[in-house]
């Protein structure tokens, strides 16, 4: 007999419960064990799949607009994130050019592209549980806000000697922080059931 819709097991301890409607935002635990056992998002994967989208367009527009303008003496210069990164390596800074690397181009990157990949592939149950446990393992590292704000400190210290401004690219690093932020609060596992 297959299982009813309206019961579900607790994946900690098999206990049976039987679904009851949830308010939006709300997550029902297990009795026994007190694992979760389903949510109901505030959010809707069509509501999800628009927020990945403008990440991933923010993040496009992010890594090739200046991050930076400054006018040193009269003379204006800028750079985008590439190029800071180039001239980190040039200095010899390795360690920071990887860390900059990481945060503000490949981690959140990933995320977004494999966020867009689950939510795009409802139908491909198959392709749905290894995306799943990649955008689980990657999460952590995505650490857009701690760039934004190492930026931020930056421009701060080099107001003293130059004349800087926040390049675009550094606002819509920040505007896809923020879009980042709410998908990291997406329950993930929600797909992961429809899938099955
Ligand atoms: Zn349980």
């Amino acid at each position: 007999m297959p299982p009813s819709p309206s019961l579900i097991a607790c994946r900690e301890c098999d206990s049976l419960h039987r679904r009851v409607p949830l308010a939006a935002g709300e997550t029902a635990h297990c009795l026994r064990c007190g694992a979760e056992l389903y949510r109901r998002p505030r959010l809707h994967p069509e509501q999800m799949l628009a927020i990945s989208l403008t990440a991933f367009i923010t993040l496009i527009i992010a890594n090739c607009q200046p991050i930076i303008e400054m006018s040193i003496n009269g003379i204006p210069s800028s750079t985008t994130l590439l190029g800071s990164i180039l001239v980190l390596l040039h200095e010899g800074r390795l360690t920071l050019a990887t860390l900059v690397l990481g945060t503000g181009m490949l981690f959140p990157l990933l995320d977004v592209t494999l966020m867009l990949a689950l939510l795009l592939t409802p139908h491909l149950p198959r392709l749905q549980a290894p995306l799943f446990r990649l955008v689980s393992a990657l999460r952590p590292w995505g650490m857009t806000e701690v760039f934004v704000l190492g930026g931020l400190v930056s421009l701060v210290k080099l107001s003293h000697s130059a004349r800087v401004v926040a390049g675009a690219a550094l606002w819509a690093f920040a505007v896809s922080a923020l879009l980042l932020l709410v998908m990291a609060h997406f329950d993930l596992r929600r797909l992961m059931d429809e899938a099955e």
